[in-house]
């Protein structure tokens, strides 16, 4: 497999906060492992599982939110169509942007490769940006981040993961790890 090393880390942020196929959002989860390693992707290092206050008002579910890093056999374009493969597996139907997901998965950062970063939302819907064009500005990523790697360098900005999350004025009460799903239940 891959060496992970700083320079070719790849980063995937799993959200969740919808049943599937699978079951309940924890069952999702728990398969999660299972469903990336037939797509030959491995898990190198898992966050704590964390849950999300919804923000405002309305009925909003919590999400689920944790962040892997993994390693990848694909190439960035290739492991983002796996991953969406791996979502539709999951339950997720095509429709509502915002609506309830039994899975998300982002690719974060795929080493230090910058794609169509800043521009590239506007002008190719659905096509692939590197890093993940809000990584660096949401808490439910960037928590779990600090996790498995602190130290990782967002490549167009120059700051760390924890420099990062540091510039966010976020609750500590908005973002707390969920007990009953330790580190293990990712292997
Ligand atoms: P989502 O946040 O899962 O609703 O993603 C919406 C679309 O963003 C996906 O269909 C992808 O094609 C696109 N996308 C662009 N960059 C990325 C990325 N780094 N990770 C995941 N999806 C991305």
């Amino acid at each position: 497999g891959m060496k992970p090393s700083r320079g070719n880390m790849v980063l995937l942020a799993v959200g969740s906060n919808t049943p599937g196929s699978f079951g309940p959002i924890t069952e999702t989860l728990r398969k999660l492992p299972l469903l990336l390693e037939a797509h030959g992707i491995g898990i190198a290092k898992a966050s704590r599982l964390y849950t999300t206050n919804p923000v405002g008002t309305g009925l909003q579910p919590h999400y689920f939110n944790a962040v892997l890093q993994i390693s990848s056999p694909h190439a960035p374009a290739v492991l983002l169509r796996h991953l969406k493969s791996i979502e539709r597996q999951a339950g997720r139907r095509l429709g509502r942007h915002w609506g309830p997901r039994p899975l998300d998965l982002d690719i974060i950062a795929f080493g230090g490769r910058v794609v169509s970063w800043r521009t590239g939302r506007r002008r190719s819907p659905g096509a692939l940006i590197l890093p993940h064009p809000e990584a660096h500005l949401r808490a439910f990523v960037l928590v779990p981040l600090c996790e498995v790697a602190p130290h990782w360098r967002h490549p167009v900005l120059g700051r760390t993961a924890r420099d990062l999350l540091k510039g966010l004025r976020i609750s500590r009460h908005s973002i707390q790890p969920v007990v009953d799903f330790p580190p293990g239940s990712w292997h």
